[in-house]
C-alpha cells in the first residue's frame, strides 16, 4: 500500500483514451481546485486522487488551484493546510500553486468583451430584487428594466464598479443570456460583485470579485487545462461554462465533466457543517480526531496510503451513493494489519498478583514486534509478581465457553506463561481489586508438558513497569446514518463520540514516535495524539477497532 496505485479505468479515462486517439490534446492537464474556505475532508481526497492519479497515469499535469473569488470566508490558514493535505495525500501539483485571483485582470478584461459584444451588463437591481425577478423552475424569470442599458453606458457603469462608485449590492455585472431559459442558470447569472473586503492574494487592489462560475472556466482555460473534472452539483453549470468560453476570444475550450460527490454513512462532507462544529465548539478544531479532514484522520491515525487505497476502491461513477464507513475502516486495518507494530496496552486495569512468584520477581521477555514480520524486530517486555489485565477479561460468575479468567480456570497470558485465577479480593463497592493467580512458569516456551489445553489468551502489562495512559475510544461523530439529510445536524450528534479510558501501555511505548500507529493487541490500532500526547502524559487514539464493531452494537 505504499505506492500510489492506478485507478481501473472509468468513465472519465475513456473519453480521456477517446480524445488522446482523436490527437486531440498533446498533453493531458487536470485542476485540483479548492476555495479556501475550510480544511479540505474526506470527499475532497476523492478529487485530488482522480485529478492527480489521472495525471500521473498519463503522464501528464495537474495544477493546484485555489479558487479564492470569495476572499469573505477564505484565510491563509485555510491555504496552508490545503498544500499541506494535498502534499501528505502523496502529490505533487505540477509547477507553482496557482490562484484564480492570479487572473483577475485578464478575467476584467474578458467582462468587458462581453460588454462589448453586448452579452453582459451592468444590473442595479437590489440583490433580492435579482432573485425575484429570476422566476422559478416553472415560473419564466423577467428582464432586469436595466437589461438594455447601452454598451457605452455599460462599459462606464462598470468602471465605476471597480472605482468603488457603488455600495456593495448597489450594483452587479451580469450576463445577458435568456430571463427565461429552462436552465435556471443561464438566467443571466451574476459575473461579478461589490465586496468591499480585502483579499489574502490581492490586498485591497479589487473591490469588485467574479463568481466561480466565470472564473473557473477563464482560469481553467488560461491554464490549458484539458479536461475539468468536478461534481454532479454543477451539471448545469457546464452549460455557463461552455458559455462564456463560447463568448470570448480564448485559445483553448476545456471540457467539464462531472462525477458523483463522496456520501459517506454517518459523516458530513461540507465545509460548512464542518466550519459549524468548529465554530461551535462541538469538536476541538478542523483536526479533531472525529473529523473526517484529512487533518482529523491524520491525527488519528489514518495514513494516507488508506486514504487513496479508499479512494482507488469507490471509484468514479455518475451514481450518487451514500458509501458504508466500513469500507473505509476496512483500508486502514488492511494497512495496519500489515504495517503497524504490535504493543500491549490494558484499558480498564485490573490487578492481579501470582501468589507462587517470589516477591520482587522479574523476567524480561522478548516479543515480536509483528507476528509474521521478523524484520520488524523484537522489543523487550519486563513480566513481574504483579500485573494488570483488563477487567472485562475476568468473569466472576462461572460461564460456560468462557475462553478468559475465571476462578478455576487457567488461560494463556499473551508472549508469557499460563496462569489460573485462584481468588479475588473486593472493596466496600463490591469492585474487584485484585485477582490472586497462580503460573505455571514451565510454559513461557511452550504448552504445558503435562498435555493440558489452554485455549484463552489474554493481554497484559507489568504492573511495576507499565506506564499509564489516556485512550480515546470514537464512535461516529452522529447517529444518523445520513446526517446531512436531516433537518439539522445537530439533532444527530452522537454523545459517545468519544470515550475516555485511563490504563496502562508496556513500557517499551515510552519512546513511541507520534503518529506512528500500532496495534495494542485485542484493543484495535491506536496513535498517539499529536496535540495532547506528552512524554509525561501518553494520551492515544484508537484509530480503528479489529473488528467493526460499532456498527453491530447500533443495528
Ligand atoms: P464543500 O461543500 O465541502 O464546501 P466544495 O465543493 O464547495 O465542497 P471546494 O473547495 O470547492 O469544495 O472543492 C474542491 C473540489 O473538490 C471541487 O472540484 C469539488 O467538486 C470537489 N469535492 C468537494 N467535495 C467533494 C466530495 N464530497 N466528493 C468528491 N469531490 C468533492
Ligand atoms: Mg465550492
Amino acid at each position: 500500500m505504499n505506492q500510489v496505485v492506478s485507478y481501473k479505468t472509468n468513465f472519465i479515462r475513456q473519453i480521456i483514451d477517446k480524445d488522446l486517439a482523436r490527437g486531440m490534446h498533446a498533453i493531458v492537464r487536470t485542476r485540483f481546485p479548492p476555495e479556501p474556505n475550510g480544511y479540505l475532508h474526506i470527499g475532497h481526497a476523492k478529487s485530488i486522487c482522480l485529478n492527480f492519479t489521472i495525471a500521473a497515469d498519463y503522464k501528464g499535469q495537474c495544477h493546484l488551484r485555489f479558487d479564492d473569488t470569495n476572499p469573505v470566508n477564505e484565510n491563509m490558514e485555510f491555504i496552508e493546510s490545503i498544500k499541506h493535505d494535498v502534499t501528505w495525500l502523496g502529490f505533487q501539483w505540477h509547477g507553482s500553486i496557482r490562484y484564480a485571483s492570479d487572473f483577475f485582470e485578464q478575467q476584467y478584461a474578458y467582462a468587458i468583451e462581453l460588454i462589448k459584444k453586448g452579452l453582459a451588463y451592468v444590473d442595479e437591481l437590489s440583490p433580492n430584487l435579482i432573485r425575484e425577478y429570476r422566476g422559478s423552475l416553472t415560473v419564466a424569470g423577467q428582464n432586469s428594466p436595466y437589461r438594455n442599458r447601452s454598451v457605452v453606458d455599460n462599459l462606464k457603469l462598470f468602471s465605476q464598479m471597480r472605482n468603488g462608485d457603488f455600495s456593495e449590492g448597489a450594483a452587479c455585472l451580469r450576463a445577458k443570456i435568456n430571463m427565461a431559459s429552462s436552465f435556471m442558470i443561464l438566467r443571466d447569472p451574476v459575473l461579478y460583485r461589490i465586496k468591499f473586503i480585502d483579499h489574502h492574494q490581492t490586498g485591497n487592489k479589487w473591490c469588485i470579485y467574479p463568481m466561480y462560475d466565470f472564473a473557473h472556466c477563464i482560469s481553467d482555460a488560461l491554464e490549458g487545462i484539458t479536461h475539468s473534472l468536478c461534481t454532479m452539483e454543477f451539471q448545469d453549470n457546464r452549460r455557463l461554462y461552455d458559455w462564456i468560453l463560447n463568448n470570448i476570444t480564448i485559445a483553448t475550450h476545456p471540457q467539464q465533466y462531472e462525477f458523483s460527490r463522496l456520501n459517506l454513512e454517518y459523516a458530513i462532507t461540507s465545509k460548512r457543517h464542518l466550519n459549524r462544529l468548529v465554530t461551535e465548539q462541538i469538536v476541538e478544531g478542523w483536526d479533531d480526531p472525529r473529523m473526517l479532514t484529512l487533518a482529523g484522520m491524520r491525527r488519528r491515525g489514518y495514513t494516507a496510503a488508506s486514504i487513496r487505497e479508499f479512494c482507488r476502491r469507490i471509484g468514479i461513477t455518475k451514481q450518487e451513493n451514500l458509501i458504508e464507513i466500513a469500507a473505509l475502516e476496512s483500508c486502514i486495518r488492511e494497512d495496519l494489519n500489515e504495517n503497524a507494530p504490535r504493543a500491549m496496552a490494558v484499558l480498564d486495569a485490573v490487578r492481579v498478583f501470582i501468589i507462587n512468584l517470589p516477591d520482587g520477581y522479574e523476567r524480561m521477555l522478548s516479543m515480536p514486534c509483528h507476528p509474521n514480520k521478523n524484520e520488524m524486530g523484537t522489543r523487550v517486555v519486563p513480566f513481574t509478581k504483579e500485573i494488570y489485565i483488563d477487567r472485562s477479561d475476568f468473569c466472576e460468575e462461572p460461564r460456560k465457553n468462557y475462553k478468559r479468567l475465571m476462578i478455576g480456570k487457567e488461560v494463556r497470558l499473551r508472549h508469557a506463561c499460563t496462569i489460573k485465577a485462584e481468588s479475588i479480593e473486593k472493596d466496600d463497592l463490591g469492585q474487584i481489586t485484585c485477582i490472586f493467580c497462580s503460573c505455571d512458569v514451565n510454559t513461557f516456551n511452550g504448552d504445558p508438558i503435562d498435555g493440558r489445553k489452554i485455549t484463552g489468551v489474554i493481554h497484559w502489562v507489568s504492573f511495576q513497569y507499565a506506564l499509564s495512559a489516556e485512550f480515546r475510544l470514537y464512535e461516529p461523530l452522529f447517529t444518523s446514518v445520513n446526517p446531512a439529510a436531516s433537518e439539522d445536524i445537530f439533532n444527530t450528534l452522537n454523545p459517545n463520540s468519544m470515550m475516555i479510558r485511563q490504563g496502562f501501555v508496556e513500557n517499551s511505548m515510552q519512546y513511541a514516535p507520534i503518529s506512528l500507529a500500532y496495534q495494542f493487541e485485542r484493543e484495535g490500532y491506536f496513535c498517539a495524539d499529536s496535540v495532547h500526547s506528552t512524554a509525561n502524559k501518553l494520551v492515544f487514539n484508537r484509530i480503528v477497532g479489529l473488528r467493526q464493531t460499532w456498527l453491530n452494537s447500533n443495528t
